[in-house]
């Protein structure tokens, strides 16, 4: 671990729990479109680090950040109260399962499933020409309780005709999905709003965010056969948890 010193490019609230943050990209930081990297702040004599998804394509020119205000966290509340300028300290080392690379060759239809700020690596992805040329269809599936948390995604995201973006907002009406999406799979309208069904040879799949939806959602992916790489066995679907 090798923590590198940079600054707040530009902080925007966009959401009432979500700020947006561009980093400075620091000298020797580098990343793949779709990782995560460590970002945290010194609280007194104590580095803070949490693991948090990088937003712009890889190797950007700064490092961007959808961060969610949890209640009571430890370091969510201050880096929602960063501003242009403050200093935050990045780790040089990144990770991540939401390589493109690591799907299955071939499919047509490419399904990002996030939920809250679990968008973020989508934002990235769907920014990357060398991702979405592979592609015919990108369906991008947001979910969120309320309509505040979602705007920021169609007014940031980089507009393309292959995709489409499909929001569920559990706990306000007028939502095109207004229930889970794993129930919204289950029973097909998530399919039929998108006007393309979900099925191994042409699908594919990446999930992050809230443990419970991808949980919901990667099961039925594997009803239906799709499934995570593992042990050089092509996979179908990749998966990012925010907590266990
Ligand atoms: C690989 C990975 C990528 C991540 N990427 C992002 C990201 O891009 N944006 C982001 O906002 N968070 C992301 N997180 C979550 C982030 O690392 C922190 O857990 C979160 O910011 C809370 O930190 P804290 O210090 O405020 O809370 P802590 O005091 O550390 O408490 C942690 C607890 O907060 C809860 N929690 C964590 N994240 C959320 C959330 N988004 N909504 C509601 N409850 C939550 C969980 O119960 C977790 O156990 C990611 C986590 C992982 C493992």
């Amino acid at each position: 671990m090798s923590l590198l010193k940079t600054h707040v490019a530009k902080a925007e609230k966009v959401a009432s729990n979500v700020i947006y943050l561009q980093i400075a990209r620091p000298e020797g930081f580098s990343w793949r479109t779709g990782e995560f990297a460590m970002l945290g702040l010194k609280v007194g004599e104590e580095q803070v680090m949490r693991c948090y998804s990088i937003a712009s394509v890889g190797n950007s020119e700064t490092v961007d950040f959808f961060i969610a205000n949890v209640k009571g966290g430890q370091l969510s509340p201050k880096m929602n109260a960063l501003k242009d300028g403050d200093e935050v300290y990045l780790d040089s080392e990144v990770g991540g399962m939401l390589l493109a690379d690591r799907l299955e060759q071939g499919g047509k239809d490419l399904w990002l499933f996030g939920s809250g700020t679990g968008v973020a690596p989508f934002m990235a992805v769907t920014s990357d020409s060398a991702i979405m040329d592979r592609y015919e269809n990108v369906i991008l599936v947001h979910g969120v309780r309320t309509w505040d948390e979602t705007g920021y995604v169609a007014r940031m995201i980089r507009r393309s005709p292959k995709l489409q973006v499909i929001c569920a907002v559990t706990r306000e009406p007028n939502a095109m999905i207004t229930k889970r999406i794993p129930d919204a799979l289950a029973d097909g309208s998530l399919q039929s709003l998108a006007g393309i069904q979900i099925e191994k040879d042409h699908s594919r799949a990446m999930l992050c965010g809230n443990p419970g939806m991808v949980k919901g959602v990667r099961d039925y992916l594997k009803s239906l056969g799709m499934v995570s790489p593992r042990g050089g066995n092509p996979g179908q679907v990749l998966v990012e948890n925010f907590w266990i």
